[in-house]
């Protein structure tokens, strides 16, 4: 119970890794808000957890993070319905990508930079804010990815937005630290999410070859990370990148 009477607002929470740390902080003791674009699945993940018995332990919230008034919105949400925020967890994203000369920038790199980059900046905006107006402190997290300090075939934006997370952290984590804030950046290798499950199989094997265990990560891995993070325990650690790659960023396989 290392959350124990903490509150915490988890953008992406419907789905994959932040689904699974959803689960793991309220097993933690945390009281989460489960806040996602997809309200439905946002709702459906509050019912499993009263049904698992955590009556009161989540309430839901429909939020594009690419919109500051929305995240603003679910911080207030945070507050209105547990009384304080504690933890944000800003792990909202979306992938993809295209050869960079093939790039209409409409399409392919404004979008995704206003959800992955933005949508960042807006949850420690409102978050620090949040933070600084109880006098409590906090815990920022969020999710950038290998890619954050690679170049990667087919992810030009990809990881430009990601490489800002990052960034944002470092200053995040150096402006804030007077108002007791900590904030710390996770760098996810290969997840076996909807966002990987959605390639063919061999592509998957390729992944899972590219990390040490030879598998893909399982999101409740990532989560239980993010729960320790979160937690007093891990006080100093702030302003870095925590790698949870399974070694991804570490070697390059020998070719035969
Ligand atoms: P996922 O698709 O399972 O979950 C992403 C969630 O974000 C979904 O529930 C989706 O509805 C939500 N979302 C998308 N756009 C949104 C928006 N504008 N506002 C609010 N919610 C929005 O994917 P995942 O793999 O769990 O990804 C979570 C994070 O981890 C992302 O930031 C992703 O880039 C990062 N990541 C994933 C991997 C991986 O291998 N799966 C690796 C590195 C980094």
């Amino acid at each position: 119970m290392r959350l124990q009477g903490k509150v915490a607002l988890i953008t992406g929470g419907a789905s994959g890794i932040g689904l699974a740390t959803v689960h793991k902080f309220v097993r933690e003791g945390a009281q989460v808000v489960v806040a996602d674009i997809d309200r439905e699945r946002a709702e459906k993940v509050v019912a499993e957890i009263e049904g698992d018995g955590h009556p009161g332990a989540a309430a839901a919230v429909q939020v594009d993070v690419s919109v500051y008034s929305q995240v603003e919105a679910a911080v207030q949400r945070a507050v209105d319905v547990f009384g304080k925020l504690d933890v944000i967890f800003n792990n909202a994203g979306i992938a993809g990508g295209k050869a960079l000369l093939d790039h209409d920038p409409a399409v392919d790199y404004e979008p995704m930079i206003r959800v992955d980059q933005d949508g960042v900046y807006y949850g420690i905006l409102a978050a620090g804010r949040q933070f600084r107006a109880q006098g409590t402190g906090g815990v920022i997290i969020s999710t950038s990815s290998i890619y954050g300090e690679q170049a990667a075939e087919l992810a030009f934006t990809y990881s430009a937005a990601k490489a800002a997370v990052i960034s944002f952290t470092r200053s995040a984590a150096y402006e804030l630290a007077e108002y007791g804030i900590r904030a710390v950046a996770i760098t996810p290798g290969r997840v076996g999410t909807p966002i990987i499950n959605q390639f063919s199989e061999e592509l998957r094997t390729t992944f899972a070859s590219e990390q040490l265990r030879g598998k893909l990560t399982e999101p409740h891995e990532i989560a239980d990370v993010v729960a320790f993070l979160a937690s007093d325990e891990a006080n100093v650690i702030n302003g870095t990148v925590v790698h949870v790659d399974d070694g991804y960023s570490v070697f390059k396989k020998r070719l035969d």
